[in-house]
């Protein structure tokens, strides 16, 4: 079957490889998958795997085989959680296996879901009915993350929210605070970005020199009740500081790893922030991402920049972090 691999730091080959030995999981051929940072790093190296390594890990597919007893049937479409748990850590004993000490995740420790089949165990498969369209299906791993993230926060009808950077994350951050009742500001230096925020329902959006402005207007000058940082950069995590109400909260989305310019310390401490780290995802979240997809209160197509196939990978990992993209997604069957 066709593969998409890496055998070495930036080296990416589609390949023909063995399909996956039959074993008691479930057998699914992935529609659509997902190209996120998490590859790309894994990809250039940034993140270390054993080579050869299948890279991904954001699939919608069909189910096409099950072990006897499944609650699932060939020709169903699932979701794959693709985090990978012990289950007899302390963590997992606690319920939270997104956090596992012995944690692994599809494309990194194992291989993943850039092939035409790949297999999974069947608790890490989610319904996706049929009231969710193909495309949209395609973004529900990343939504998974979006809505484990905001279930840390506590925000009410009538709180103001700003959400910088507008990417794929910061446009599902803007429609599921939306939903939530919050009055919420997107940021960024994009137009394109800032106007498709704007009709993911945000109520005003504003370039970063506006920003401050913008929701001093809206709060009676005190400051959005909650900041989210859903770019990744200590500078972006700075101006959430600054931007943040007293006594507000800060979400924490992108990932960072580390700077050297430094955080406003005192800010957090004069302001008494609450700054929340979510990490990865659980089944329940999944499922009410796919709930609110297929009730119609989110909108995922518009999110969704472009759709290649497996032999365009290279391609594919060059638009994830091109500025012009959003959401990109390979069609494999
Ligand atoms: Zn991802
Ligand atoms: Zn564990």
């Amino acid at each position: 079957m066709k593969a998409v691999q890496t055998v070495a730091p930036s080296e990416l080959v589609v390949a023909d490889v063995p399909e996956p030995a039959e074993d008691a999981q479930v057998l699914i051929r992935p529609q659509l998958v997902g190209v996120c940072g998490t590859d790309v790093k894994v990809y250039t190296g940034a993140i270390p795997v054993t080579y050869p390594r299948v890279m991904g890990h954001e699939m919608v597919g069909e189910v096409m085989s099950v072990p006897a007893g499944s609650h699932l049937s060939p020709g169903t479409r699932v979701l794959l959680d693709p985090a990978l748990a012990c289950g007899h850590c302390d963590l997992c004993r606690q319920g939270r296996p997104h956090l596992c000490r012995n944690a692994g995740l599809m494309g990194r420790e194992v291989d993943g879901v850039f092939a035409e089949y790949v297999r999974a165990p069947q608790n890490a498969l989610l319904h996706v009915p049929e009231s969710i369209s193909d495309v949209a299906a395609g973004v529900l791993q990343v939504l998974g993350t979006v809505v484990h993230a905001q279930r840390t926060v506590s925000v009410f009808p009538g709180q103001v929210a700003a959400v910088i950077g507008l990417g794929v994350a910061g446009q599902l951050m803007v429609q599921l605070l939306g939903e939530r009742g919050v009055t919420v500001v997107g940021i960024t230096r994009s137009d394109w970005k800032l106007d498709l925020a704007a009709r993911m329902g945000a109520a005003a959006v504003a370039t970063p020199d506006r920003a401050e402005s913008v929701l001093a207007e809206l709060t009676d000058g005190r400051g959005p009740d909650l900041v989210v940082e859903a770019v990744g950069t200590e500078q972006t995590l700075a101006r959430a500081i600054e931007l943040a109400t007293v006594g507000g909260e800060i979400l924490v989305f992108g990932t960072l790893t580390g700077g050297n310019q430094g955080l406003p310390y005192y800010l957090l401490y004069f302001k008494e922030l609450t700054l929340y780290n979510p990490r990865a995802a659980l089944l329940r979240d999944y499922a009410l991402g796919i709930e609110l997809t297929a009730a119609g209160r989110l909108q995922l197509e518009p999110i969704v920049s472009h759709q290649l196939t497996l032999d365009d990978a290279a391609e594919a990992f060059e638009l994830v972090n091109d500025p012009a993209s959003m959401k990109v997604l390979m069609r494999v069957s």
